[in-house]
C-alpha cells in the first residue's frame, strides 16, 4: 500500500462519491505520479467510497521490486559465501575437490607403478650381473658391453602424444627394459647352448653357501657393503659375509678348486683359508678355529675345509666369507641361495673328518 491522499470530502458517500473521485482521479487531481501509477498496468488506485481517501497499490511492482531484492541480495550473499569459502577458509568446491582427489587417486598409481619398475630393474640388473660375472665367464664367454644392455631407443620421440611427465617416463622405461630383457633373454639361450658342450666347469662356482643354511645355527651379521667399521668406526668396505655362530660349525668349500693359502695370523683375518677355483674365482674363509685341509691340496663343492671360530681381530665369533672375481670382491650373496633347505643343503656337503 502506498501513501493515502484525501479525495473529495467524505460526506458524499455512495457510488456518487466513487465516481466523482474516479471522474477528480481522471483529471489530474491527484500527484503525477498518482496518475501516471493509475494508467500503469503495474500501479493501480482504490478509491473508498466512504471516504473517497485513495490508496494507491503498487503491488505488482512493488513484489517485482521485492523479489529483484531478494533474488539479488541471495546472489550477493552466495557469491560472497564462494568467496569466504574459496579465499577465507581456503576450501575447495565439491567439484574442485573431486578433481583433486582423482588426481591424487592416479598420482599414486603412478607412483606405485614407478615403484614396481624399480623393482623389476633391480631384478634385471641382478641377472645381468650373475650372468656376466658367473654363467658367461664360467664358459669363458665375454661380458655383454652394458652400453649393448642398457641401450634405448634413439631417434623420433614415440611419446610426444604424453607431454612428457610422469606417463612418459615409464612409457620410457618399459622400452628400456624390455630391451635389457631381450638382451638377457638372448645371453641365457647362448649360455645354455654353451653348456651342453662345456661339460662341468660350473662346478668350480662358489654356488653355495659356506656353512649350513639352517637360520638356528647361524646369523647373518653383516652384509657385504660399506658401513662404519665395528671396531675403528670409521666407514670402509666390508668385504665379505659375517656368518655369526658360536665355534665349532663346520664350514665348506663352496666351489670346487685349490687350496691355495693356509694361515694362523693372530691378527686380521686370524686363521683362514684361501681356495682358488679358476675362470677368475677365488674365496677366503677367515677367523676359523681349525683347518682340516692344507696348501696345494685338490677340493670338492662340499668339503669340510675346518670349523668356525673367533681367530683375528673380530668383535664375537662369526665365519668371515669373501668372494673375489678378477681380483675384485664380489658380494657373496649373489652366488648363492640362503634360502635352501636344511635337506638339501646336507646333501650336498660332506660330514666334517672326526678327529
Ligand atoms: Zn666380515
Amino acid at each position: 500500500m502506498k501513501h493515502v491522499r484525501p479525495g473529495i470530502p467524505s460526506k458524499q458517500a455512495g457510488p456518487e462519491a466513487l465516481a466523482l473521485g474516479i471522474e477528480y482521479a481522471r483529471k489530474g487531481g491527484y500527484t503525477k505520479n498518482a496518475i501516471f501509477a493509475g494508467m500503469s498496468k503495474i500501479k493501480k488506485y482504490i478509491v473508498d467510497p466512504e471516504t473517497l481517501i485513495v490508496e494507491i497499490q503498487e503491488e505488482r511492482k512493488h513484489r517485482g521490486r521485492k523479489v529483484l531484492g531478494v533474488v539479488l541480495g541471495g546472489a550477493a550473499l552466495f557469491f560472497a559465501y564462494l568467496w569466504f569459502y574459496v579465499s577465507v577458509l581456503g576450501l575447495d568446491l565439491p567439484k574442485t575437490a573431486i578433481l583433486k582427489r582423482r588426481n591424487a587417486d592416479w598420482t599414486t598409481r603412478i607412483e606405485r607403478m614407478s615403484a614396481q619398475l624399480d623393482q623389476y630393474d633391480e631384478v634385471l640388473g641382478l641377472l645381468s650381473v650373475r650372468d656376466d660375472r658367473i654363467y658367461r665367464s664360467v664358459y669363458g664367454m665375454d661380458e655383454i658391453p652394458q652400453e649393448v644392455r642398457g641401450a634405448g631407443f634413439g631417434g623420433v620421440d614415440r611419446y610426444a602424444w604424453l607431454e612428457g611427465g610422469p606417463l612418459k617416463a615409464i612409457a620410457l622405461r618399459l622400452d628400456v627394459m624390455e630391451k635389457k630383457a631381450y638382451v638377457q633373454s638372448k645371453s641365457f639361450d647362448d649360455v645354455v647352448a654353451m653348456a651342453r658342450t662345456a661339460g662341468d666347469r660350473a662346478s668350480c662356482i662358489p654356488a653355495i653357501p659356506p656353512m649350513d643354511t639352517d637360520p638356528s645355527t647361524y646369523r647373518l651379521s653383516s652384509p657385504f657393503g660399506y658401513r662404519s667399521d665395528p671396531i675403528t668406526g670409521f666407514g670402509k668396505l666390508h668385504t665379505g659375509m659375517d656368518f655369526a655362530c658360536p665355534p665349532g660349525n663346520p664350514v665348506f668349500v663352496t666351489g670346487d678348486g685349490t687350496v691355495v693359502k693356509v694361515a694362523h695370523d693372530f691378527y686380521g683375518y686370524g686363521n683362514h683359508v684361501e681356495i682358488e677355483h679358476g675362470y677368475g674365482y677365488r674365496t677366503r674363509y677367515a677367523h676359523l678355529s681349525r683347518i682340516d685341509v692344507y696348501e696345494g691340496q685338490k677340493v670338492s663343492r662340499g668339503d669340510c675345509l675346518g670349523l668356525s671360530g673367533k681367530s683375528g681381530r673380530i668383535t664375537g665369533p662369526h665365519l668371515h666369507y669373501e668372494v673375489m672375481y678378477r681380483k675384485d670382491y664380489v658380494n657373496p650373496a649373489n652366488f648363492m641361495d640362503l634360502d635352501i633347505s636344511a635337506e638339501d643343503y646336507a646333501g650336498m656337503v660332506r660330514k666334517p673328518v672326526r678327529r
